[in-house]
């Protein structure tokens, strides 16, 4: 392997640019060059490439989305994409990819590289987390630090007037941001897509809660939840069948997807883009590279990308206990 590329598809998320360095600085160290792709497969089409070296990712470890800037291709779907995006890297001379996204990404890398038997390697940056092969995605824990410390200024209003207030959180069809801020935060009940809790326990839960002497009450909802009504929605119907109950709703949205990355997401990234650049070195190739029980380890693209990450029963358990 002499020429390694490097891109950030799907969406942003925080430490993705870390990645970026990770990838170019173990280029550098290497003695292998570095190319970098600018917005995803789309850029690779159409050839936006350039060269990096140590020094073009100076001062970017520190600063949420991607300066390579992610797009979504669907000319990478089809295979007269495939086959451009394949003669702009033979042309430039690069013998690998190092992909940053989610699984779609994956999937695309997958299929290129059966195509033109081309490395690639893969690197999680969501800040769903809700990949297989890995305890954390680049971006969830800024993601995560990012909620909770918007729950908490939340609870001071909520506390301040006595109300309730259903907080709607990222994670598309995984709850892990939901159950685990709800955790961090302090919530009095999490709604996650994983278990239905319905709308009767809902208010049931909300009652006791406040009967037991609450004056206010957060309920941290997962965008995908089971229930399967919006935060609006829930609004509504905790209102009727408690006109007594002020309730506010507040969707956190997009900022959640930006922000500095806290200091877990940039070692992570470090450590993630050094072992994929090695393991390409080593004539690896179709792998994620992961983070789990505290190692940095490989995991094959198809199961990355068909494998499902389970929600963390015991700290369920842990969130039932402390809702009492
Ligand atoms: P996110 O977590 O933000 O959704 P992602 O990587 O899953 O990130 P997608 O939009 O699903 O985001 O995929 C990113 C890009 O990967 C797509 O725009 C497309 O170019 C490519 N891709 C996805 N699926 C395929 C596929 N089946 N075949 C070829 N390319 C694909």
């Amino acid at each position: 392997i002499k020429k390694i590329a490097v891109l950030t598809s799907g969406g942003d998320s925080p430490g993705m640019n870390a990645a970026i360095r990770s990838v170019v600085r173990t280029c550098a160290y290497h003695n292998v060059e570095c190319v970098a792709v600018y917005r995803g497969y789309q850029g690779m089409i159409e050839g936006d490439f350039k060269p990096m070296n140590a020094r073009s990712v100076n001062n970017i470890i520190n600063r949420g989305g991607t300066i390579l800037k992610s797009a979504r291709s669907n000319d990478f779907r089809t295979p007269e994409g495939r086959k451009k995006a394949y003669e702009h890297l033979k042309e430039q001379g690069i013998d690998a990819f190092v992909v940053i996204g989610g699984d779609g990404s994956f999937t695309g890398a997958m299929i290129f590289s059966e195509e033109f038997g081309f490395p690639v390697m893969g690197i999680p940056g969501t800040i769903d987390n809700d990949i297989y092969g890995t305890s954390f995605t680049l971006g969830y824990d800024t993601a995560l630090n990012t909620v909770v410390e918007a729950i908490d200024k939340i609870r001071d209003t909520a506390i301040s007037h006595n109300r309730l207030f259903f907080v709607e959180v990222m994670g598309r069809d995984a709850g892990h941001i939901a159950l685990n801020t709800g955790v961090g935060a302090g919530a009095e009940e999490i709604l996650i897509p994983e278990e239905n809790l319905g709308l009767e326990r809902l208010l049931e839960s909300l009652e006791r809660s406040r009967l037991s002497g609450k004056s206010s009450s957060i309920v941290v909802v997962a965008e995908g939840d089971k229930i399967g009504k919006s935060v609006f929605e829930l609004k509504e119907y905790v209102e009727q069948n408690h006109p007594d109950y002020d309730v506010r709703v507040t969707v956190l949205g997009h900022i959640q997807r930006g922000g500095r990355p806290t200091c877990f997401d940039r070692v992570l990234a470090s450590r993630m883009g050094v072992k994929a650049v090695e393991s390409l070195i080593e004539g690896k190739s179709n792998y994620m590279v992961g983070f789990t029980e505290d190692k940095i380890m490989l995991t094959p693209l198809e199961k990355a990308v068909k494998g499902k990450s389970e929600i963390d029963r015991e700290l369920l358990r842990v969130s039932d206990i402390m809702t009492t």
